[in-house]
């Protein structure tokens, strides 16, 4: 059987918060079958958020989520690492309301989840299964999921800049075919230097730096190291899509398609699948020869 995940002991990491500029720990910690991921605020008497849909409560740059007050900003670089590696339990404990970002990829967290080494546990991992196509709106950008036997991710943006245009706005990814580890998981955020000017002049993104986001100049990359990828800013946005699909609390099997989507529509599409039992259903596998076989493949890769 295809079997649940968790990790095998505890591993920490400290890292400065894209909102606060604070230098924040964070924990991960093994977790029980039938756990889920699970957030504990330390600096808050250990209150628990778990990183689901229901409890998403804001979008704007990054995704949050919020339990009776209680907030967790910036999960989805962390959500898209566990999302890759299929890590079902695991309890994240924080000492602030925000998740360190690193170097702005998911690299740093595959690494620790490596580190910490994967445990396989004795019950069935629920696959979150796409049956029927949902599909939303949101002015001339859409966001739509449908049956695949797989997991993939075709995503378009639009972002006027000529660095970005000449790199490719357009990327499908196969996870049967492509490895995440390689293909994704180094690619980092990415904005301009100006706005950047203009949020930290109202005391937002403090900790944002050329350390863990591509800042962009209006016609060129300003970091001195360049791309990690020839089309890093629409393998980043792939990176979200993966960490953002993961609040809905299972890997997820079927086709993600895209146009111009960030968290708030990304959001509102797991909304709108949640709403609709009728388009998925949640389905176990007894063999490793399933339509996920890919997840075990892929899944070797990085032990
Ligand atoms: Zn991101």
């Amino acid at each position: 059987m295809i079997k649940q995940r968790t990790i095998k002991k505890s591993v920490k990491a400290r890292g400065v918060g894209i909102h606060s500029g604070d230098i924040i720990n964070m924990t991960l910690i093994p977790a029980e079958v039938d756990y889920g991921v699970v957030f504990r605020r330390m600096d808050v008497g250990g209150k628990l958020v778990r990183a689901h849909n229901a409890f998403v409560n804001e979008v704007v740059l990054s995704t949050s989520l919020e339990n009776q007050g209680v907030k967790v900003s910036t999960v989805e670089h962390l959500m898209s690492a566990f999302a890759a590696l299929g890590i079902d339990n695991i309890l994240v404990e924080l000492d602030s309301f925000e998740v360190p970002i690193m170097d702005g990829s998911s690299a740093p967290f595959i690494f620790l989840v490596q580190s910490a080494g994967i445990e396989e546990q004795e019950a069935h991992k629920r696959f979150f299964v796409i049956n029927e196509p949902v599909k939303i709106k949101h002015g001339d950008s859409w966001a739509q999921v449908s049956p695949y036997e797989g997991f993939k991710v075709t995503l378009e943006i639009d972002f006027e800049h000529k660095k970005v245009k000449e790199s490719g706005q357009k990327l499908s990814i196969d996870f049967a075919q492509q490895s995440y580890l390689k293909e994704i998981s180094r690619a980092r955020t990415f904005g301009y230097m100006k706005d950047l000017e203009t949020m930290q002049r109202q005391n937002l993104a403090l900790g944002a730096s050329m350390d863990n986001a591509i800042a962009l100049s209006d016609n060129d990359v300003l970091n001195e190291d360049g791309m990690r990828y020839q089309n890093e800013f629409v393998k980043h946005k792939i990176l979200d899509i993966v960490g953002d699909l993961y609040l809905l609390g299972g890997n997820l099997i079927g086709h993600y398609q895209g146009y111009k989507t960030g968290h708030l529509l990304n959001d509102q599409l797991l909304s709108a699948i949640l709403d609709q039992p009728n388009t998925w259903s949640i389905e176990t596998f007894e063999s490793e020869n399933s339509p996920i076989q890919f997840y075990s493949e892929d899944w070797q890769n990085f032990l």
